[in-house]
C-alpha cells in the first residue's frame, strides 16, 4: 500500500468489511462483482463502481466477478457487451475466471421459481400490465390482492410450465412472488418475477427461453450461486434489499450475500445515465458512444483521458451515502495532473499566421533542440527544424498593445520558444484590412542554446516552420451541456436535450504541428505548449489531416464558469 492509502480514511464499506472480517464471517473471504447491463457503453459513474468493486476485492484479497446483469435481450447487444469487456480492462482491472453471464443461471433461476411456486410463496396471475399497477395501490393507500392469487399449486405450475413452452402471448400472463399486498414498501407488494417476451434473439440464450427473469429475481441468486460476500450497489436499491432478502430466505441455498447500497456519481454539466446517453447517440447528437464529449469510459479514451486519471477521480471522490454531484474540474484536475507528468511537450500552431524573418538566409535550416519535458530530464529531447518561414499563432499578434502585452506587437520584440528573438517590422493585409503576413528580423545571437544572451524579452510564444510544419485538424471540446444538472433542469415541458451546448465542439481544420508529430499512433498524448493537453485522434480528418483532440485546457477554465453563475 501506499501512504497515501494507509493516511486515507477508511470509508464505510471497507470498515463494514472490516468488522465482518474480524467477526469472521465468510470465513473471512471477500466476492464482489461488478454487474452491467449490456444496453449501452459504460461511463464514468460506472467506474466508479467498478474502481470499487474491483479495488475492494483487490484490497482484501478477493475476487470480483464480471457479471452481464442480461434479463432483457431486447435493449441488450454484443456490441455492448464487448465494450464493456474492453472497458473494464483498459481502466486496469482483471476479473475472476471467465466472463459470467445472469443468463448462465436461467435453468436455475426457473427452478428456483417452481420451487417459490411448490412452497405457495409465487404464482402466476393475469391481470395485464395496467391492472397490475391498479391493484399494486400507493404510497398512501395498501394494495389489493390480485384476483389470481389464490391459485392452487398445481394450477400454478401448469400454467407456468405452459408460460415456459411459449403457449402464451407476451403480457398474458406474469409469474409473481405472494408476499404481502400492504407493505409499505412498494417493491414487496406481490413484485413480478418472470414476464414472457416472444420474438427477441438473446445475444446469449437465443431463442432458447421465452419466458425472462426480472432483475430483482435475478439479482440474489446470481450473487448467491457465485458465492458473493458484498453485493455494492447502488442508492436506489436500497428499497429492493428486502426482496433481495426476501427471495435468498425463501428458496433452498445456502449462500446469503450481503446488499450494501453507495451513492451514485453525478457529474455537472453532463449525464451519467445509459438511457438518455443512448438518446443522445440515438438522435445524432453527438457522434458516437465513443464521440470525445461522451462521459462513457470510450469517449474518455479517445478524449485522451488516462486509466490512472479516472481511478485517481473515484479515489477522489470517495465512497459514501450521500447523493452528490461533482463539479467537472475535480475529473479534469485528475488529467491535468497526470497528463503534466507523463506527456512530451511540442509545439503546435491553432491558428496560423505566416511570419517571414527577413534576415534570416532563404534555404537555411537549422535544426534547434529541446527538451520533451521541462523538468524531466529522462524524457530525452527532440530536434525542431528552423526556416526563415514560420507559423505563430493569430493571437499572439497585436498591431498595437500597451506595456502589459507580453506578446508580439509591431516594432517590439518576442522570443520564440527554443529559438530566437524576433522583431516585428512591417504587417501585410489583404485587402479587406486583415492581418496575413508578419515581416520581422531576428537575431542570431539570440539562440536558445545560449540562454544568457542578456536579452530583457518579456514575452515568449510558440511557433512551427512553415516548410516542415504538419497540417493537422484540432477539435476543441467545451463542456456537453449548458446547465450544471440538464435533468433536473428539464422542466415545464424541456427535455435535457434542450441544454446541450452548441458550442460544444469547436474544429481547427489549419493547424500546424512540429515536425516531429508527423508519426503518431491514435491514442498517444502530448503537451502542445500554452494550448493544453492534446490526444491523437483514431480517424483522420474529411480531408486527410491528422486529427487531435484537446483533452483538458492547461489551466482550470471552470472555476470561471462557476464564478460567472
Ligand atoms: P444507467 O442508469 O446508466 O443505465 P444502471 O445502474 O442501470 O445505470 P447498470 O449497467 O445496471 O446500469 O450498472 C452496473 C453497475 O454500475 C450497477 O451496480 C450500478 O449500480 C452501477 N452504476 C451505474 N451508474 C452509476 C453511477 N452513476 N455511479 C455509481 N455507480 C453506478
Ligand atoms: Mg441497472
Amino acid at each position: 500500500m501506499s501512504d497515501t492509502e494507509t493516511t486515507k480514511p477508511r470509508h464505510f464499506i471497507q470498515q463494514y468489511i472490516d468488522a465482518d472480517i474480524a467477526a469472521g464471517k465468510n470465513d473471512g473471504k471477500v466476492a464482489t462483482r461488478f454487474p452491467p447491463e449490456p444496453n449501452g457503453y459504460l461511463h464514468i459513474g460506472h467506474a466508479k463502481s467498478i474502481c470499487l468493486n474491483f479495488g475492494i476485492a483487490n484490497e482484501f484479497n478477493g475476487t470480483c466477478n464480471l457479471r452481464f446483469d442480461d434479463t432483457n435481450p431486447g435493449k441488450e447487444k454484443e456490441e455492448f457487451v464487448a465494450s464493456i469487456q474492453e472497458d473494464v480492462k483498459w481502466l486496469g482491472f482483471e476479473w475472476n475466471k471467465e466472463v459470467l453471464y445472469a443468463s448462465d443461471y436461467f435453468q436455475q433461476l426457473h427452478d428456483f421459481a417452481v420451487e417459490l411456486i411448490k412452497s405457495g410463496k409465487a404464482y402466476v396471475c393475469d391481470l395485464n400490465a395496467e391492472d397490475v399497477r391498479k391493484y399494486r395501490g400507493t404510497l398512501q393507500e395498501p394494495g389489493k390482492d390480485s384476483p389470481y392469487r389464490d391459485r392452487s399449486v398445481e394450477e400454478n405450475l401448469e400454467l407456468f410450465d405452459k408460460m415456459t413452452t411459449a403457449s402464451f402471448a407476451d403480457g398474458e400472463k406474469v409469474l409473481r412472488a405472494k408476499i404481502d399486498m400492504s407493505s409499505p414498501n412498494m417493491n414487496m407488494r406481490d413484485p413480478t418475477l418472470y414476464r414472457i417476451r416472444h420474438g427477441v434473439i438473446h445475444h446469449q440464450t437465443g431463442e432458447e427461453w421465452c419466458i425472462y427473469p426480472m432483475y430483482d429475481f435475478t439479482h440474489p441468486i446470481s450473487d448467491a450461486l457465485e458465492g458473493i460476500t458484498h453485493s455494492l450497489c447502488t442508492l436506489e436499491f436500497e428499497d429492493h434489499r428486502p426482496l433481495y432478502d426476501w427471495v435468498l430466505d425463501n428458496i433452498s441455498i445456502d449462500c446469503h450475500p450481503q446488499q450494501i447500497e453507495f451513492s451514485r456519481l453525478n457529474l455537472q454539466y453532463t449525464i451519467v445515465s445509459k438511457r438518455k446517453l443512448t438518446q443522445l447517440v440515438e438522435n445524432n447528437h453527438v457522434a458516437g458512444w465513443d464521440d470525445p464529449r461522451m462521459p462513457t469510459i470510450a469517449g474518455l479514451r479517445r478524449r485522451g483521458f488516462t486509466p490512472t486519471s479516472i481511478r485517481d477521480f473515484c479515489d477522489r471522490i470517495g465512497v459514501t451515502k450521500a447523493d452528490n454531484s461533482i463539479e467537472m474540474g475535480v475529473l479534469e484536475n485528475c488529467i491535468r495532473e497526470d497528463l503534466n507528468e507523463i506527456t512530451p511537450r511540442r509545439m503546435a500552431v491553432m491558428n496560423p499566421l505566416k511570419v517571414v524573418i527577413e534576415n534570416y538566409p532563404e534555404d537555411q535550416v537549422e535544426q534547434l533542440e529541446a527538451p520533451n519535458h521541462p523538468q524531466k530530464e529522462e524524457m530525452g529531447k527532440r530536434t525542431i527544424p528552423f526556416t526563415r518561414e514560420v507559423f505563430i499563432d493569430k493571437n499572439d499578434f497585436k498591431e498595437e498593445a500597451n506595456n502589459k502585452y507580453k506578446r508580439l506587437k509591431t516594432g517590439a520584440e518576442v522570443r520564440l520558444r527554443n529559438a530566437y528573438v524576433i522583431r516585428c517590422d512591417e504587417v501585410i493585409k489583404d485587402s479587406n484590412g486583415e492581418i496575413i503576413e508578419l515581416r520581422c528580423s531576428y537575431d542570431p545571437d539570440t539562440h536558445n542554446k545560449n540562454p544568457a544572451d542578456g536579452r530583457k524579452v518579456k514575452g515568449v510564444i510558440h511557433w512551427v516552420s512553415a516548410v516542415h510544419g504538419i497540417a493537422a485538424e484540432v477539435r476543441l471540446y467545451d463542456r456537453l451541456f449548458t446547465q450544471a444538472n440538464p435533468e433536473t433542469a428539464a422542466k415545464d415541458g424541456k427535455e435535457f436535450t434542450d441544454y446541450i451546448n452548441p458550442d460544444s465542439l469547436q474544429t481547427l481544420s489549419t493547424c500546424y504541428l512540429e515536425a516531429s508529430l508527423d508519426k503518431v499512433e491514435a491514442g498517444e498524448r502530448f503537451q502542445f505548449e500554452r494550448e493544453g493537453y492534446f490526444c491523437r485522434d483514431s480517424e483522420n480528418s474529411s480531408n486527410g489531416k491528422p486529427v487531435f483532440n484537446r483533452t483538458v485546457t492547461l489551466r482550470d477554465t471552470w472555476a470561471k464558469i462557476e464564478a460567472a453563475g
